[in-house]
Parts: structure tokens; sequence; C-alpha cells
């Protein structure tokens, strides 16, 4: 039944053929510059500190069982994850016209939104992506019957936002597509619209009666304040629109594996509006049923405890400045050691993008050599994780990027 013209091998997942590389690696200052996942100073996992609080309290807490978390999630979770995403005071939540659904962390966010796009929407069915895009994107609509095409996003020379070329292709697109954002920290560039943009974008997108879809992975992890890097989504719901948001508890709850994650439908304001997000909220949890049945309730339970109390929240507003610091001053020390070194080319980009990655503008050659000569991984397209820059490594990167590129 499966022979290789029905079933092809199917290449390795680029990073994680990467990641595999880095651990087979025997060199004792080999550096790991590939997966998105935070690190401390000395290149170790980090477990929040209020991670380590609320797993005590959940585990001290003898009613707690196993029993299945109901289709659409902890609801205790569901709602402070919404509030957390749009805004205690969102017209959404007090108009109630927004639903929440627990996923398999923000892949399945983006999985169930896509899902649920497949099946209803009736306008133009082509999914419009950033150039790059987190690779997984076209992967997730495409496995469900929906196509991508990318948009400008990245400028080469710049290494900075292509806004024309983005307007222009969002202009472009027939009316009615879906246009998919990430709320934050884009992924894998680092470079974010300003608010002023975000503005503009929303113009057109209304204009051209666009549907937007936001990816939001890094919240909290971009500006380190849990509400400017809500700012374009908020923005997008204050505008009226109907969209759906992808949330992703990995990066800023440090709860990689633990796959808490929400999806959210939100829709215009009007007389409507509430029997409308009644009706999408029992065909979502159809989809659930089919997919996964209920949430996993791990994850969600520490985040739920983490968010409903007042001082865990804000123990964990401290965590998240201390990872979102700690990127920040590994972005000032490389650049500061670039120009110091006199690399050539301009190291303003390092700075000046945000998040999680960089994206530094060496070429794939460049990206090779520093894994066959030096023993640092990162992805070929360039990009940094900046997490895996510490203060013990950084200087021995930058030399490493200064003999590759002079
Ligand atoms: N979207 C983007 C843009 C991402 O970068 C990631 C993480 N790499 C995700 C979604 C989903 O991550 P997870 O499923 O681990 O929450």
């Amino acid at each position: 039944n499966f022979p290789t013209e029905v079933v092809p091998q199917a290449p390795e997942d680029p990073l994680f053929g990467l990641m595999r590389a880095y651990k087979a690696d025997q060199s004792p200052d080999k550096i790991d510059l590939g997966i998105g996942a935070y690190r401390d100073d000395n290149a170790k996992p980090w477990v929040l500190p209020v991670v380590k609080k609320a797993d005590e309290i959940l585990r001290n807490n003898p009613e707690l069982d196993h029993e299945y978390a109901p289709i659409a999630g902890i609801p205790s979770f569901t709602s402070k994850a919404a509030e957390l995403m749009l805004g205690a005071d969102s017209p959404a939540l007090l108009e109630k016209r927004a639903t929440s659904i627990q996923t398999i962390s923000g892949t399945g966010a983006v999985h169930l939104g896509a899902l649920f796009l497949a099946k209803f929407y009736k306008g133009n069915r082509k999914v419009y992506v950033s150039n790059p895009t987190w690779v997984n994107h076209h992967q997730i609509f495409n496995n469900v019957g929906l196509p991508t095409e990318s948009y400008p996003y990245f400028d080469k020379n710049t290494k900075g936002l292509d806004f024309e070329g983005m307007k222009a292709a969002i202009r472009g697109a027939p009316e009615h597509s879906i246009i998919l954002m990430h709320a934050c920290a884009h992924n894998p560039t680092g470079v974010d619209p300003t608010l002023e943009q975000w503005k503009e974008l929303a113009e057109i997108i209304r204009e051209r009666k666009h549907f937007p879809f936001f990816d939001s992975a890094y919240q909290g992890f971009a500006s380190g304040n849990l509400a400017q890097d809500a700012s374009a989504v908020r923005y997008f719901i204050e505008q009226g629109f109907e969209l759906l948001i992808a949330q992703s508890f990995a990066k800023n709850f440090g709860l990689y594996g633990e796959r808490a994650g929400c999806f959210h439908a939100i829709t215009s304001p009007g007389e409507e509006a509430t029997t409308t997000i009644t009706r999408l909220a029992s065909q979502l949890a159809i989809l659930q049923r089919s997919e996964i049945s209920n949430p996993p309730l791990y994850g969600a339970r520490i985040v739920s405890t983490v968010l409903n109390d007042p001082a865990l929240f804000a123990e964990w507003e401290e965590n998240l400045s201390t990872m979102s610091g700690r990127i920040i001053s590994m972005r000032k020390a490389l650049r500061g050691k670039l120009e110091e070194l006199g690399t050539p080319g301009t190291w303003n980009h390092i700075t000046d993008q945000i998040g999680m990655f960089s994206f530094t503008g060496l070429t794939e050659q460049q990206v090779q050599r520093l894994r066959d000569e030096t023993h640092i991984y990162m992805t070929k397209n360039g990009r940094i994780s900046m997490a895996g820059l510490n203060i013990h490594n950084v200087d021995r990167f930058a030399n490493a990027v200064h003999h590759v590129v002079s």
C-alpha cells in the first residue's frame, strides 16, 4: 500500500536535525543558537521560580485528580488566558463576543484555527503569511487544505521591516483573504511593525475585507511588558475586527513540553455577536473532540494558578523581565563586541530586533563555516536564538562571526 512513489522518505525537520548534530558534537566549547528556548547564563534551561511555586501548590492540593478536563479546557485557565491576551477591560470580553478553547500549546491553537477556517471560511481560501515566517505555518495550513502565500516582510538591506512591500502585497491580495500575523517578537526575524504601522495595516485589512489571524507565541518576551506585547491584537479588536488568535504559554512560562495554549475567536460588535460566538464555540468544541477530545491538565493548571493569584502574577512579571532583560543585554553585548572588532557590515539590527531571535544576515555558507570550524550551531537562514548567548560565550561567538565575515 505504501511504495516510495506514494510515501516518499520525508526530509528530517531542519531544526530538530540541527539539535541532533549539536548533541552529537563533543566539543566543550560548542554553542547552541538553534532552538527557540530560553537558557540562563550557564546555557541551561530555566524553570521559572514562579512555576516552581505553582508546582508546589498543585502538588500539595489533595483535591486535584486526573479526571478529564472539559472539552474546551479548564475554565479558570481559558478565562485568564483571554484576559491576558485581550486585556481584562477588552470590549470583546465585556460584550461577550469572544470564545476561548484550550489547545496543545501554540501549535495546537494555530492548527485548530486552520481546521476551523478550512471547514467554514467562505472567503479567499488562501492564507497570507510573512516571508519568512515560522516554517511550521506552511505545513499547518497546507495540511488542512489551505494553501499559503507569502507577503514581503524582511528587508535584507536594512535588516528591518519591508513595510512598503508588506502593505502592497496585503493590498494586492484578493478581497477576503486570510492574513496571518505574528502578534509580537516575529519568528524568525525579530522585526515587528510599530504601533503606527499596525494601524496602517489594520486600515488596509479593513478596506480589503481581509480576515486577520494573530499568532502570539512570545507575549512578554518582546518588550518584557505583557500589555505592550499584546497591543497589536488589542488595537485590531478595538477597531471591531472579527479575528482569530493562537496563544502559546511555552516561552513566557518556560512550559515548552507541557503544551499549554489557547485559541480565541472574536466576533465584531453588533446585535448578533453573542449568538455568533456561541455558534462558533459549539463548532470549535466538535473539532476539538475529534482532534484531542480533552486538552492536557498539567501546564494549564500551572498557568491558571499563576494568572489567578495577584502575588504570583507579579512574580511572573518579574521572571519575564529577567528573561527579556538578559536577552536584551546579550543583544547589546554582541553588537558592542562586533563593533569593537570592526567586523565588516552594520550591526545595529542586533539591538533593533526584539524577542527571542535575531536575523543576523549571515549567509548560509558563513553559517556552515561557523558550525564546521567553531562548533556554533544556528539555522542556515542565519537566525540565532539570542537566549543561547550568555556572558561566558558571547565574546567567543562575536569573534567567530568576525572570523567568518572578514
Ligand atoms: N508560533 C510561532 C511563531 C512560534 O515561534 C512558535 C514556537 N516556535 C509557535 C507558534 C508554537 O510553539 P508551541 O507549540 O511550542 O507553543
